[in-house]
């Protein structure tokens, strides 16, 4: 890339960067495969497309349209200006309810699509698995369909017509209503009818799903239609900038039929004898998919409904029904196939089974080691009733080489996404890769079937299309890409491989152009392997924690991140900083990117551990664990991050900044010695601009004040002060006890742990207060640890680990020699009991911040801390003790009518969403007499510990919140607000001027 190329891109003015964090971004898409482009360009209008696109090809560079980059063969990668279309075009318009069609711009979501739709009654038929990402743009171009394509097809058959744009800049509407590209169509018609005949002999009818290359069998049969055409292109003829789309009316009734077998085959026998009943959908499922569902928060209640773990099963078939729904699941109970049947027509459960089944290759990919399933012969299809001869032909090419593979997807369709489990770093597998690649090819050939019936040709099939489509379809498909795109500028080399008018990189030599001209044009299945395949990866570190619930090494996590965009969604708790930016850099994905990227040294300066490049990624992340439990591989983030930058302080020495953010216990402490001085002089504003200046703590931010009077000492007394009253009572006087309460049944319950974290401790000691007034109307004593130290999560966030480790141990010893501060002040020793603290005990230790408990449960695991695991066990947050007791007694408290009954927004700490399912949270506040309460559907507050304090991510920190704050704005008047964690309230509170409330408090004014 020479600077007069790049010179002439930015002059059109489109958003377009160039830089080594952009090119290492989109240097992959969901597939295996790697090539890093000469950058991207973001346009905002169909100009800006065009005058980009003209620019690009013009420099001699070739051109990649790219929507969310979840296309699994390599579609989406290319060596010039990669054109992301997903970042600005996500307007709908023009909603026509009686012609019954929708425009979009090629970057709207599919599920933003559907949810804008349902009001009316509609939706867009197609629906790949990738919804909550995949765009339009992407969709037509791979021309992809999903489970219930028996009714509604590909999404071919629902484009009405597409605003293109061409190589030379030109931008045309087509479809059959427009008269554009006349020349084009005419010369497609010609060779199209003269191929007829050996379409008829190569693609016999029955294939439900689509064939490999452009859709000239569907321009046979519309001729005028050229969507039909750039249907399927794979952006290897123009971009697609917008689409009139036809939508269907949403179903009126669904029912699911699930059915049990005992193996794959019998599953696929029943397949062909269940299309008589003309279902939606037929999926198929297998017991590698949904063993990887074992032990997810995500999946559990899925898996309870399955009954998986009572009645095993090797094989599952869902069967989906919308039309005379009752009378077909019954027809479907009476064949009585397989083990079992379970029928479903409870929306929630039907959507618990769906989302198995479409997160079916994260959670394959997921699973622990080298060795992974491999997506490169994962959307061949035949006709359904081959489905049994062609399952025992794929077997027959894996058994010999000792290779196991899952048969998932969609049965009905005849295409199951079957991927080898092949360690990609090994030369052994690597030959059986391409073993198998090729047998299957043949074996496909046998069928008349399609190699790539979804997911297109991408990289990993082009080699393969002589042998499906033989030399007479190529060549009309060839001269199709000539017509649109004589200069071989989009997406060269997918598809065919490419004997004319190469790209030509102007500035490069002769052999140069020479070398990358033949590299370009010859994609094989075994080319541009993703680095981290080719060159295992060397950390320059020794890794200190441990990756405990799954992976068990910092690299084995790394690597799980296989690219399916997941984290590029919209909704659910990962990733708020993509939800709120749409920046590739922002998502999981994006971070595990540069992660590789730098320990590849493909970053500048080629330092694994310091570059612009990883700071971009790292610094930007929250910590916030949302993608811990939603990314289906359990890519960790937030302890990535953290090994990360402490292998850096390790080397580089720990920064004053992160230093000082470490030990918020100890300024605490120091804050409270002289409350009110400190809190005048942290207001004054030359205190803030010095702040701001020497450690980046925003000027902008409101600082918690620091209270007169810190929790552990009004504890203290209060315990005493109970002491006198208990004696009081004993001595048959009446009790006067502090606070104005009687709890009923003090003590009876034995006794429970409080952690008093720095927050409650030195800054809100009322809600430590208010978690005490609760803990004792529900009869248990209530003890505080005693010399306890800060859990480390300051410290653990700055990649601290060190520190965090010594505090982290501290605690726990502090636990396990069972001092406790009590009654009076004294050790809680004796009157623990058989409740002790220590091994073996089980005192309740109960935490009032989501992430003071994650540390607990989670990062003392993390971090190898001994017997963290056995503390864990009987660590719990406030509200989930709590509940849980309500649950089972609920009459164990009594709380007030309020004369006016309120509403209860309750917005969940990330760490708490990230462990628990925040459902009963409603539950408990409910549990107020003629209280409603609703659980918001928000991520991270975006406040995220000191993440927005910092003067460089206050801006960012407000954009995450956005979402919070929208949901807030809308509240009905008089609703009460909840949140947990510290930095939510401070977010809350700083953006919106209210004052939200911990549980505890709710609860305990409810006393
Ligand atoms: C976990 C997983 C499950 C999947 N399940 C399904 C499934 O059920 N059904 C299915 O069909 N596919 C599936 N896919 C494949 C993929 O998600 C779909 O093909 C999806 O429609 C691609 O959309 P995208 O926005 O990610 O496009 P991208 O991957 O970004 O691009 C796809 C292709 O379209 C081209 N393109 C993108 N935008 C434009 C544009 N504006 N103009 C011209 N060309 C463009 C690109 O060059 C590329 O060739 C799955 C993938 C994954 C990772
Ligand atoms: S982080 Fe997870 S969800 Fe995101 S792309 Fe990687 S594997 Fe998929
Ligand atoms: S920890 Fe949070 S912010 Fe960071 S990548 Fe995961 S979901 Fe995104």
């Amino acid at each position: 890339m020479t600077s007069a190329q790049e010179r002439k891109i930015r002059q059109t003015g489109c958003d377009a960067r160039f830089d080594n964090l952009t090119r290492q971004l989109y240097s992959t898409d969901a597939s295996i495969y790697q090539i890093h482009p000469v950058g991207a360009a973001f346009p905002k209008t169909a100009e800006q497309a065009s005058l980009v696109i003209h620019a690009t090809a013009d420099a001699g560079l070739s051109i990649t349209p790219r929507g969310a980059g979840t296309s699994l063969v390599g579609n989406a990668i290319g060596d010039g200006l990669i054109v992301d279309f997903s970042r600005h075009n996500r307007q709908i318009k023009d909603l026509d309810l009686e012609k019954r069609s929708v425009r979009v711009g090629a970057g709207v979501v599919l599920d933003q699509l559907n949810e804008f739709l349902k009001p009316h009654g509609f939706c867009f038929g197609p629906d790949v698995a990738t919804s909550s990402r995949a765009t339009l743009g992407g969709m037509i171009a791979n021309n992809s369909s999903g489970a219930r394509c028996p009714i509604y097809g590909t999404t071919s058959d629902h484009v009405l017509s597409l605003e293109i744009v061409l190589a030379d800049g030109r931008v045309e509407k087509i479809g059959a209503s427009h008269e554009s590209l006349v020349c084009e169509r005419a010369k497609i018609e010609k060779l199209v009818r003269a191929a007829s005949t050996e379409m008829a002999e190569r693609w016999p009818p029955g294939l439900i799903k689509r064939w490999p290359g452009y859709g000239i069998e569907r321009f046979l049969r519309v001729p005028n239609d050229l969507t039909n055409i750039l249907a399927g292109s794979e952006g290897t003829l123009a971009a697609i900038f917008s689409a009139e789309l036809k939508i269907s009316p949403l179903p009126r009734e669904k029912g699911l039929g699930l059915i049990f077998f005992a193996s794959v085959a019998e599953a696929m026998q029943a397949t062909v004898e269940l299309l008589d009943l003309k279902p939606a959908a037929i999926e198929h499922i297998d017991r590698p998919l949904f063993d990887g569902t074992k032990g997810q928060l995500q999946f559990q209640a899925a898996r309870d409904l399955l009954e998986l773990e009572s009645k095993p099963c090797e094989s599952i078939l869902i069967v989906e029904f919308y039309e005379d729904v009752a009378e077909r699941l019954s027809i479907l109970r009476s064949k009585k196939i397989g083990l079992r049947t379970k029928i479903l027509t409870d929306a929630a459960q039907m959507n618990m089974v769906w989302s198995v089944r479409k997160s079916g290759l994260s959670l394959l990919t997921g699973c622990i080691g080298p060795a992974k399933p491999v997506a490169f012969i994962e959307d061949a299809a035949v006709r359904p009733a081959q489905l049994p001869d062609y399952v025992r032909g794929l077997q027959l090419i894996m058994k010999p080489l000792g290779l196991t593979a899952s048969y998932y997807g969609h049965a009905a369709s005849g295409l199951l996404h079957v991927r080898p489990v092949l360690d990609m770093h090994s030369a052994a597998d690597l030959k059986k890769f391409r073993q198998v690649a090729d047998e299957t090819s043949a074996l496909v050939r046998q069928f008349k079937g399609s190699l790539s019936a979804e997911h297109g040709v991408g990289i990993a099939r082009t080699e393969y299309m002589r042998e499906q489509l033989g030399n007479q379809l190529l060549e009309v498909m060839r001269e199709i890409k000539r017509a649109f795109d004589p200069k071989n500028v989009f997406n060269p080399g997918k598809i065919f491989a490419c004997s004319h008018g190469a790209v030509s990189p102007c500035p490069l030599s002769r052999d140069e152009r020479l070398d990358k001209a033949r590299r370009l044009q010859s994609h094989r299945i075994d080319n541009h392997f993703r680095e981290n395949f080719t060159r295992p990866l060397e950390l320059p570190f020794q890794p200190v924690l441990a990756f405990a619930f799954k992976d068990r090494s910092f690299t084995g996590n790394l690597e799980q991140c296989n690219g399916c965009g997941g984290c590029l969604k919209q909704s659910g708790i990962m990733c708020p900083t993509f939800i709120a930016t749409h920046a590739e850099v922002m998502s999981t994905r994006g971070r595990a990117n540069i992660i590789r990227a730098a320990l590849e040294l493909r970053t500048n300066g080629h330092d694994p551990m310091k570059s612009a490049e990883l700071d971009a990624a790292l610094s930007n992340c929250l910590s916030c664990k949302g993608c811990t439990p939603e990314c289906p591989s359990n890519v960790n983030l937030a302890l990535l991050k953290a090994e990360m930058l402490h292998a850096r302080w390790r080397r580089d020495g720990l920064p004053l900044r992160e230093r000082v953010l470490s030990n918020v216990d100890l300024l605490g402490k120091l804050g409270c010695l002289m409350p009110r001085l400190t809190n005048r002089l942290l207001g004054s504003k030359a205190a803030r601009i010095a702040m701001e200046k020497t450690i980046g703590i925003s000027a902008r931010r409101s600082l918690p004040h620091y209270a007169r009077e810190r929790f552990d000492k009004w504890f203290s007394k209060h315990c005493r002060a109970s002491a006198a009253a208990d004696a009081t009572n004993k001595e048959g006087r009446s009790p006067d006890r502090p606070g104005g309460y009687k709890p009923p049944l003090l003590g009876n319950r034995g006794p429970v742990v409080l952690w008093d974290d720095t927050f409650v401790r030195y800054q809100e000691p009322h809600i430590g207060m208010a978690a005490v007034k609760v803990l004792e109307a529900l009869g248990f004593e209530v003890a505080l640890v005693k010399n306890r130290r800060c859990c480390g999560r300051p410290a653990f966030s700055q990649g601290n680990l060190d520190a965090a480790a010594k505090l982290g141990k501290h605690n726990i010893s502090q636990l396990l020699v069972r001092r406790s501060l009590g009654k009076g002040g004294s050790s809680l020793q004796d009157s623990l009991g058989r409740h002790s603290l220590g091994e073996g005990g089980n005192t309740p230790l109960l935490f009032l911040e989501p992430s003071c408990w994650s540390m607990f449960v989670e990062d003392y695991r993390e971090l190898k801390i001994e017997n963290a695991e056995n503390i864990a066990g009987r660590c719990f947050l406030f509200e989930k003790f709590v509940a849980d007791l309500l649950a089972k007694e609920p009459e164990a408290i009594r709380f007030k009518h309020e004369s006016r009954s309120r509403g209860i927004l309750i917005h969940p700490h990330c760490h708490a969403k990230s462990i628990l399912n925040p459902a009963f949270m409603a539950t408990l506040a409910e549990c107020l007499p003629g209280r409603k309460a609703t659980v918001l559907d928000t991520a991270c507050c975006g406040m995220a510990g000191a993440f927005g304090a910092l003067a460089e991510k206050y801006d960012l920190s407000l954009q995450v919140a956005q979402r919070l704050l929208d949901q807030i704005d809308n509240r009905p008047q008089g609703t009460e607000i909840i949140a947990s964690g510290t930095s939510c309230r401070h977010q809350i509170t700083d953006l919106t001027n209210l004052r939200p409330k911990h549980m505890a408090e709710l609860l305990a004014e409810a006393l």
